[in-house]
């Protein structure tokens, strides 16, 4: 796994797997991702975030 580093502090980010995520005003369950320690800012892993958001579009299209 590639490490990330913020942009804004030039450190290593933490992995996480608790970010928060609203998507079309629903909450998602806790997503994975990565956090700066110093700035918080959060990064979600892109692939699943992909594969949540699709999840989310067939759930709401579905009928
Ligand atoms: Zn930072």
């Amino acid at each position: 796994m590639s490490n990330w580093i913020c942009n804004k502090c030039n450190i290593e980010m933490e992995d996480v797997s608790d970010i928060g995520l609203v998507f079309k005003d629903i909450d998602l369950p806790p997503a994975v991702g990565y956090r700066c320690p110093s700035c918080h800012i959060e990064f979600l892993e892109r692939d699943f975030v992909v594969n949540e958001l699709n999840q989310a579009e067939e759930m709401l299209e579905g009928k």
